[in-house]
């Protein structure tokens, strides 16, 4: 018979043994398949949302098929259709390809007059010096201007991501609120993911959005969270994973997939 103390430490130690195994490790960026998988076209769902959440509450990525941009904010997923309208996807929808974080912040810093994108990045380059460690950004606030875009779903046999960018649409926002979120990767990481900035957009009012073009950040703040951990999640056993090409230099589809 166990003395009714110990009883209460072993339940004390079930407790906080199950707390640790919830919480995403920290600094750490979760990617679920590579980039240049999905510039190949291998667009199949492969990871539920609750694989995702698992890893982090912020994060950018699509959706099976390319049916869209994600955005997720605070452990709500938000899929930016082909039409820039933003709604909650199925439950159970997949991803092909997504990032996340677990978003704590170890920066903020408020922007009082207007900046480009370009200055923007220049200005948080200065924020979070290491370019050769991994940085989740998200930003608040009025943009004078912002121009996003996104795809429509493909069906088979999928083109590669390069033609389905060729007519993609692209949305135009004016004085409008909203949220930027996603990563500054490392040059080192070409191929598995996109270097540089890599940001999407969601208005205020959570209804519209995209994958990041342009911008012009009015006012508004800046969080940073510096992250040194970088964890990869491969499709198990996927066929079209398994036979993509990736031992070709995409450097310039992914150029102009970007833009
Ligand atoms: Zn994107």
């Amino acid at each position: 018979m166990m003395q009714p103390g110990y009883r209460i430490i072993l339940i004390a130690l079930l407790v906080v043994g199950q707390q640790v195994a919830a919480e995403p490790p920290p600094d750490t960026i979760t990617q679920f398949s590579t980039i240049d998988a999905l510039l190949s076209g291998v667009y199949d769902g492969q990871f539920g949302f609750s694989q995702l959440l698992q890893y982090g509450n912020w994060g950018i990525g699509t959706f099976d098929r390319l049916d869209g941009e994600m955005m997720i904010l605070e452990g709500r997923i938000f899929q930016i259709r082909s039409d820039g309208k933003a709604c909650h996807p199925p439950t159970e929808d997949t991803t092909p390809f997504a990032s996340v974080v677990q978003f704590k912040p170890d920066k903020r810093f408020r922007v009082e007059s207007p900046l480009s994108l370009e200055e923007l990045q220049q200005r948080i380059d200065q924020e979070a010096p290491d370019l050769n460690s991994f940085c989740a950004v998200r930003i608040d606030g009025t943009f004078s201007q912002i121009k996003t875009r996104s795809v429509p779903p493909q069906n088979k046999p999928y083109p590669p991501l390069v033609e389905v960018t060729k007519n993609q649409p692209e949305f135009l926002f004016e004085n409008v609120e909203g949220v930027l979120f996603g990563f500054r990767c490392p040059s080192y990481v070409k191929g598995i993911n996109v270097t540089g900035y890599h940001l999407h957009f969601l208005t205020r009012n959570e209804k519209q959005g995209g994958h990041l073009l342009s911008a012009t950040l009015k006012e508004g703040w800046v969080d940073l969270d510096n992250c040194h951990r970088f964890n990869m999640i491969l499709p198990a056993g996927d066929e079209n994973f398994m036979n993509a090409d990736l031992k070709k230099d995409r450097t310039e589809e992914l150029e102009k997939v970007e833009k």
